[in-house]
């Protein structure tokens, strides 16, 4: 059966928002794009891309799709936040597959979360595609082994711009943990002496973006009760994140058992209408 044009098929104000994708693009490679995000790519109707995102790159995109740079270089801005915020919601209010295109990863510096809040507090469905930050990315080309074990057990990531000239780590920096799981009573003492407060948000990732990624989440005095979890019912890598933002964390599969993933949910749905 022939799949009906575009113009045909209803608009998205009467029937459903689209769904906005928060793809990062890597720090500049085109071979550096993920899979998912050229897949997705590949279909986007619209996309709103930063300046860091190459001409290669651009290439990529459908013929067909819109395409609207929001620019944000230093001195060049030529859209402010808001505006982009406004701008993915009406998107998704008239396009299927929305693409918010942003350099690196759309987490690090990005202002990724930001648009994520706008959107998910308009209920618009968002996805999120990891990208190679810049921070790994660059190391990577220089041969710079960041954690090279005898140089260092740890990495910060650190902005440098400052409004105020004031370039010291923020009270509270979000903390990542590798390998920390079967540690994490040592790691909560540790973080209890150091002044972080006992109501500080932790999030516990298992199995990170593969089928069966649990996450759970409470707050630093859970973690070593979490991580005993963790430890127990799933076999696989672990991540611990420390700071406000864990608060966000989008708890998924092993609170009960099967829902994986949006997409796993859809895939489901559309297999049972089949059968
Ligand atoms: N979200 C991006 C960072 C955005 S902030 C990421 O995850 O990488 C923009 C800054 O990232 C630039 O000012 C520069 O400091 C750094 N950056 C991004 N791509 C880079 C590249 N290819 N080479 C060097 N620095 C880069």
């Amino acid at each position: 059966m022939k799949t009906p044009s575009r113009h045909q098929q209803p608009s998205h104000s009467e029937t459903q928002p689209g769904t906005v994708w928060l793809i990062g693009a890597g720090p500049g490679d085109p071979e550096l794009l993920t899979l998912k995000a050229l897949r997705i790519i590949s279909q986007a109707d619209i996309v709103l891309y930063d300046s860091l995102i190459s001409d290669d790159i651009l290439a990529m995109l459908p013929k067909r799709c819109v395409r609207l740079h929001t620019g944000k270089r230093c001195g060049a801005h030529s859209m402010g936040q808001p505006d982009i915020n406004k701008a993915l919601h009406t998107a998704a209010q008239k396009y299927r597959c929305v693409v918010r295109l942003k350099g690196g990863d759309p987490f690090l510096f990005g202002h990724g979360g930001e648009e994520l809040e706008y959107l998910q507090q308009r209920h618009i469905p968002v996805q999120i595609i990891p990208g190679i930050t810049a921070a790994l990315g660059c190391a990577a080309a220089a041969h710079i082994p960041l954690t090279h074990r005898q140089y260092g057990n740890a990495l910060m990531l650190h902005s440098g711009h400052s409004q105020y000239g004031d370039f010291a780590a923020s009270h509270s920096p979000t903390r990542v943990f590798y390998m920390g799981l079967r540690q994490a009573g040592q790691i909560t003492g540790h973080l209890l002496n150091e002044g972080i407060t006992e109501d500080t948000p932790v999030a516990l990732i298992v199995n990170g973006t593969l089928p069966d990624q649990r996450v759970l989440k409470g707050v630093l005095m859970d973690l070593p009760h979490l991580a005993q979890r963790c430890l127990h019912d799933s076999k696989g890598p672990g991540l611990i994140i420390v700071g406000e933002v864990a608060a966000m964390a989008q708890v998924n599969a092993g609170m009960n058992g099967d829902i994986d993933s949006l997409e796993g949910l859809i895939a489901n749905a559309a297999s049972s209408a089949v059968a």
